[in-house]
């Protein structure tokens, strides 16, 4: 653990709806930078799991700026499709990011395993590995999940990404119907959160 209190920190994303949930969850006191400030470019996520690619994420931003970084690697576990697209999520929206294009690829691999998927309850997670790094070292790296299962629609216009087709457990909105606010107090990264917060 880091011995000096925080009171600077790079938020390690080019990704405005993470930047947007992180800068949330952090206390005031904390002066945030972003990535865009450096105008830097995302490194390349070769690792085989969330937490290797959080840390690739984090040892690189703060490298190239010199700052303490917080990074997240995150994305969508569906059952029927054996955990994917799991680390592939962002992958699975093509070069320009297209979430449309990904939730529809979803859909078809949905259709390609069980024509019947619809009448069905497809279990799926969102994790979120979330790492502080300075330069080349780890400070910190914790997992963090919400259990649900895929709606048979997309719904709603809120958030980004998977949202509107994640429906979290005990709920009957997807992600994408709620407000921000309702959906950072359970989520992922939030829960992700709570395990990294004593490190800051
Ligand atoms: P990466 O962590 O930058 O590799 O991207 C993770 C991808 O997972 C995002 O581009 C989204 O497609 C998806 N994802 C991660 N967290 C969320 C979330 O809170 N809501 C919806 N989609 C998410």
């Amino acid at each position: 653990m880091l011995k000096q209190k925080i009171n600077k920190l790079l938020i390690g994303t080019n990704n405005k709806g993470k930047l947007r949930e992180i800068k949330s969850l952090l206390p005031k006191n904390i002066k945030i930078r972003s990535t865009s400030e450096f105008n830097l470019k995302s490194p390349i996520e070769n690792g085989k799991t969330f937490k290797e690619n959080s840390l690739i994420k984090s040892k690189y931003f703060s490298k190239k700026t010199g700052l303490l970084c917080l990074s997240d690697d995150s994305g969508l576990e569906i059952d029927l499709l054996n955990k994917n697209p799991g680390i592939y999520s962002a992958r699975w929206g093509g070069k320009n990011s297209d979430f449309n294009k990904a939730i529809r690829r979803v859909y078809r691999e949905l259709n390609k395993k069980d024509k019947n998927w619809k009448s069905k309850k497809i279990k799926a997670r969102f994790i979120c590995a979330l790492s502080i790094s300075y330069l080349n070292k780890k400070i910190a790296c914790v997992l963090g999940k919400v259990e649900g299962q895929i709606s048979k629609q997309p719904r709603g216009g809120n958030g980004f990404g998977y949202d509107p087709i994640f429906i979290p457990l005990k709920k009957r909105k997807t992600f994408g119907e709620m407000e921000p606010s309702q959906k950072y107090k359970m989520d992922h990264r939030y829960q992700a959160f709570k395990k990294i917060r004593k490190f800051l």
